[in-house]
């Protein structure tokens, strides 16, 4: 029996190790799983060049647990360690620096656990004492036998193994009884080794007979060796996918919209697949992430950094042994193969949807409302993206029908197009709202997207911009359906005039804000006179679109609250052309009405009041109850008009009838 110190440079490695337990100790299973799953991959390749003699028999690894011993063991089946191999690998823990490393990075025990191959070591993160027996491959190896207690001191000495291979022999702390149970074992191995390239038994496999669980003679396995995406694609079927899919997220009742099948081989490694998922809640998407392999072993399903936030939303696997996986998030950012591995998904994910696009648009079209989110996050967030997306992201008017932008300008480029040359795109975001302005809009002949989605508004914005920035095709404007009259929306020529001289229009623009409801604290309503379609609604309201604009991307952005404090404005029009508000303009001049006024005050030898004023000058007397009548029209045609207002406006009509 030989004795010694363990080579780490000194006794920090265990502080370390026992330190980290208080974080991600449960890791430990998959460190020592994986360390069997290597040394039984390297037999077999060994084997395969002649190296490794014979049959190589049973090759599973096994996890056990004796509740009693209060021992967990795992076992393989590998190359196994000879005493010098123990010696080597397990005894000195071969890196230079190591002290200062350790130093450093004491509160990042994942860091060093990783990064130095401390595998093995984190089973002290749980274990008060740890033993190897190992049986070499090598012809006339002898068995060795390691035992540390978590001091850095080890012994070692010669043993009797029959089998070929490796037990590592974890005596579990006091502190750690849930993995001496089944089911938290289970639960571990079938999230860290579900797809391990060697198969991984656990137990027994049991069936329910007659009201209890019963233990058949199989071995219980835990993963599958040959999971779909680590073959090739012209291997699969989308049945096959399908049926991964489920593998992967046994919750999951829906089927995926479709798979993109990832592989690369240069200049990193990485194969996968990810699936479009149907989404029916926001809490679909949070339940179940893209999870990220390194050769069939599960890391980690917080993709951030590796995967572009956006497609973060996808389901699926990723595996790549290039990604490096025990560092800082910060550091992963700038990481030129992560920036590669972001770059490559970005461009198969668009090159896929365009493909789908282009061979099967019905498809698409269907599929459109589900894929929609990601594409439109994908094109704020991400310049390549955007690139490849233009070709098939779609817009979708109030007619059901779907068009790329550059469908859709080609469309309403005759109609819609304004006297300056620009490009003026009408939507809405509630069709059944903007009733009465679609219809107007409709009579002319113009088309009106349905803009509902919650990043549309971002979305507009952003073709705008890059209408700007493109030097030919022209300025775009969005412009919601209630944003002005129609003919100021879309101007045609100067705008139409009425006969009325302003100091006539503003008396009648003063009578009606002397009746306007006094708006609740953050609303405001101004009231203008244009001279809209004779066939509008006498007095209507609009809302200016930059203004609202801004008030909505303030409600999820942020560095915006100055808008989001701002109050609603809504302008209250005034259409001079309709004959009701002809009708009560009056037509006199400004002479003739003072003349009147001061008369009156002389008869009744008082100073009239600013409403008696209004009254008289602009003929309104006895007119309010008409003021308040079209007010009301005007609220209720853009949904305003509601409560207490709403029920005298509908007594009121009753007694006007
Ligand atoms: P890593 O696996 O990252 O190299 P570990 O500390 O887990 O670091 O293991 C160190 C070395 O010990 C391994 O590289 C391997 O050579 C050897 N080793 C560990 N476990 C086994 C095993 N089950 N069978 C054979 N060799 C093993």
């Amino acid at each position: 029996m030989s004795k010694g110190n363990i080579g780490v440079t000194s006794d920090n490695i265990f502080p370390v190790i026992k330190k980290f337990l208080y974080s991600d100790h449960e890791i430990f299973l998959r460190e020592l799983i994986s360390n069997g799953v290597d040394a039984t991959q390297k037999l077999k390749t060994l084997s395969s060049v002649g190296e490794a003699k014979g049959d190589l028999g049973d090759l599973r690894v096994r996890v056990s647990i004796d509740k009693n011993k209060k021992t967990l063991t795992v076992s393989d089946h590998g190359v196994g360690m000879t005493a010098e191999e123990v010696d080597k690998y397990i005894n000195q823990i071969a890196f230079s620096g190591a002290e200062e490393f350790v130093q450093q990075y004491k509160d990042k025990a994942e860091a060093i656990i990783g990064h130095f191959g401390l595998g093995f070591y984190s089973a002290f993160m749980v274990a008060d004492k740890v033993e190897i027996f190992s049986l070499s491959y090598k012809e006339d190896a002898k068995a060795v036998h390691w035992s540390c207690d978590g001091n850095p001191e080890y012994t070692m000495e010669d043993t009797i193994k029959a089998e070929r291979g490796t037990d590592i022999v974890l005596h579990l702390n006091n502190e750690f009884p849930q993995y001496l149970e089944e089911a938290t074992i289970e639960g571990l191995l079938k999230k860290y080794c579900k797809f391990l390239p060697v198969e991984i038994a656990f137990g027994k496999k049991k069936e329910w007979k007659d009201g209890k669980q019963v233990e058949l003679d199989e071995e219980n396995i835990i993963n599958d060796i040959n999971p779909a995406w680590t073959k090739k694609p012209t291997e699969l079927k989308d049945e096959d996918y399908d049926k991964f899919y489920h593998e992967l997220y046994p919750m999951q009742m829906d089927e995926p919209l479709f798979h993109i099948h990832l592989n690369v081989d240069y200049p990193f490694h990485l194969t996968g697949i990810l699936y479009f998922p149907k989404i029916k809640s926001n809490l679909d998407v949070k339940r179940n992430k893209i999870q990220l392999y390194c050769n069939q072993v599960y890391v980690t399903d917080e993709v951030e950094n590796i995967v572009p936030e956006y497609l973060t939303l996808l389901h699926g696997v990723i595996d790549s042994p290039d990604i490096p996986l025990n560092v800082s998030r910060s550091y992963l950012q700038s990481d030129n193969n992560v920036k590669k591995i972001s770059g490559y998904i970005t461009k198969k994910v668009a090159d896929k949807l365009a493909e789908i696009y282009k061979n099967n648009k019905e498809d698409f079209i269907k599929k459109w409302e589900d894929i929609k989110m990601f594409i439109e996050f994908g094109m704020l967030t991400d310049e390549k993206f955007y690139d490849k997306a233009v070709t098939f992201a779609l817009y979708k008017n109030i007619a059901d029908e779907y068009y790329t932008l550059s469908e859709y300008k080609d469309k309403i480029k005759e109609t819609q197009t304004d006297k300056d040359g620009n490009l003026v795109i009408l939507y809405t975001n509630d069709a059944d709202a903007h009733y009465t302005y679609i219809e107007r809009a409709k009579q002319k002949g113009y088309d009106v997207l349905l803009m509902d989605g919650e990043l549309d508004i971002h979305i507009m914005s952003q073709a705008e911009q890059k209408a700007m920035s493109e030097s030919e095709g022209g300025q775009i404007r969005f412009v919601r359906i209630d944003s002005d009259t129609i003919e100021n929306l879309i101007r045609k020529e100067e705008t139409a005039n009425d006969n009325f001289s302003d100091e006539q229009k503003e008396g009648l623009r003063k009578a009606f804000e002397s009746i306007l409801p006094t708006p609740e604290a953050k609303l405001r309503y101004t009231v203008t006179c244009e001279a809209a379609a004779a066939d509008a609604l006498p007095v209507f309201l609009t809302q200016n679109e930059f203004m609202r604009r801004m008030k909505e991307m303030a409600a999820h952005q942020q560095g915006m609250s100055f808008y989001g404090e701002m109050p609603d404005q809504y302008n209250l029009v005034l259409n001079t052309s309709h004959p009701l508000i002809q009708e009560m303009i009056n037509k006199e001049t400004s002479e003739q009405v003072e003349e009147k006024v001061e008369k009156k005050a002389e008869k009744e030898g008082e100073t009239p009041t600013k409403e008696t004023i209004i009254k008289t000058i602009y003929k309104l007397e006895g007119e309010d109850e008409r003021i308040k009548q079209l007010i009301d029209i005007a609220l209720l045609a853009s949904g305003q008009l509601k409560g207490e207002a709403l029920a005298k406006f509908v007594n009121r009509s009753v007694e006007l009838l």
